[in-house]
């Protein structure tokens, strides 16, 4: 059993190398200088392991690294400067023009706009699956096959997809697997143990949590870590400030104290939503009558404060009246902070120039953040009073 206190409150940290200072320092440099010509050789051999230059590696970030290696049980990690950039570095790392990639449908906006217009541009290609399904993952596999890529739960509508099935899978056909794990947090999803190969965050969300950072974390075998580190990292230069990489560790402290109190808060305002005569459904993986419950309890130990819901009302208009009554709710994209927000799918419809988002006009997601979820209950009472008359 790993020491979740230990790696929060200790681990990385080399206190007597700055004072005993409880914090860490923010070593705001670009440049490292060597002791000797043995010493720059063996640096420029290696720049994952030495202080050369901090494009590859930079104390301070060094120390979030050590720490996110550790929640995510990997021997190691990389941070960059978005999830984004996390995932595309990791996919670029990894394949070949020529080579095809897996990924479930409906992923992240631009985890699709990679898959689907990015990559496509140097010669790889992918094929979208129900996640749901794996008969449809093995489907879509073909001999050229290098990734598959898993988000779960999944953006928006919280699919989950069987890790350990798809693992196995992956591993018959060579293939490796990596999985979006921003949604459920390093404190409530562990997929090495179902033998998912790299781990991705958005650091933006849970693991900062404080809405003051963009950042982004792969997690994964030394191996694998080095080949995406030699092969992208270093070329596309994705690289954290040492003074993000400081508010991050600040932020982590508190990660579990965080996710459990936006988990305990959004099971209380989910219950009281489904009951609500305006609420058609209620989409929460840790909901009693969601679909996929055995396989969100085998793989997860909470959910945190993400999840959606489908109004009774597709009219738009008496949709944006609800959202924008809200107090305590802001509207805005993102999560994963202490502050609750509210995106309703129906803003983003009929957007010029934009294609129509995969997701119905009557589904509302709501963040629940660290706010008492009586004063945020109370909010939404009395905004979905709109719809009852
Ligand atoms: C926000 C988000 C990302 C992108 O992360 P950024 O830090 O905004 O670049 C990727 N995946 C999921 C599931 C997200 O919610």
């Amino acid at each position: 059993m790993k020491d979740i206190s230990y790696i929060l409150n200790h681990l990385g940290e080399d206190r007597d190398k700055y004072f005993g200072a409880v914090a860490p320092p923010i070593i705001q440099t670009s440049n490292f200088s060597l002791p000797s010509i043995q010493h720059l050789r063996d640096a420029m051999m290696n720049e994952l392991d030495h202080h050369l230059y901090s494009r590859g590696n930079n104390p301070t970030v060094e120390i979030l690294r050590k720490k996110i290696a550790a929640l995510e049980e990997t021997e190691d990690a990389l941070i960059l400067s978005s999830g984004a950039a996390a995932i595309a570095t990791a996919v670029i790392g990894l394949v070949e023009k020529g080579d095809h990639v897996v990924c479930v449908q409906n992923p992240y906006s631009w985890t699709t706009h990679l898959l689907d217009k990015f990559l496509p541009r140097f010669g790889v290609h992918a094929t979208f699956a129900n996640g749901s399904r794996i008969e449809d993952i093995a489907a879509a596999i073909q001999p050229n096959t290098k990734v598959i890529f898993l988000e779960s739960p999944n953006t928006m509508i919280f699919g989950i997809q069987d890790l350990k099935a798809c693992s196995a899978l992956a591993r018959q056909n060579g293939i490796i697997t990596c999985i979006d794990n921003s949604c459920a947090s390093p404190i409530f999803q562990q997929p090495t143990r179902f033998g998912i190969d790299i781990i991705l965050h958005s650091a933006t969300k849970y693991i900062n949590g404080h809405s003051d950072v963009v950042a982004g974390v792969i997690c994964g075998t030394k191996a694998l870590i080095r080949q995406i580190f030699e092969r992208a990292y270093m070329v596309l230069g994705p690289i954290l400030s040492p003074s993000d990489a400081a508010l991050i560790l600040r932020g982590l402290r508190t990660l579990p104290i965080r996710i459990e109190r936006s988990h305990s808060s959004s099971m209380k305002i989910a219950s009281r939503l489904a009951k609500h005569p305006a609420v058609l459904q209620v989409i929460h993986p840790w909901m009693d009558d969601f679909p996929q419950k055995e396989l969100v309890r085998r793989q997860m130990s909470g959910h945190g404060g993400l999840f959606s819901f489908l109004l009774h009302s597709t009219n738009s208009e008496k949709i944006f009246k609800f959202v924008e009554s809200l107090d305590a709710f802001l509207l805005a994209v993102s999560w994963g902070g202490h502050e609750s927000l509210i995106f309703p799918v129906a803003a983003v419809h009929n957007l010029p120039g934009k294609e129509a988002p995969p997701f119905p006009v009557n589904l509302i997601r709501l963040y629940i953040g660290l706010e008492d979820a009586e004063v945020l209950w109370s909010d939404l009472e009395k905004g979905l009073a709109v719809f009852l008359d």
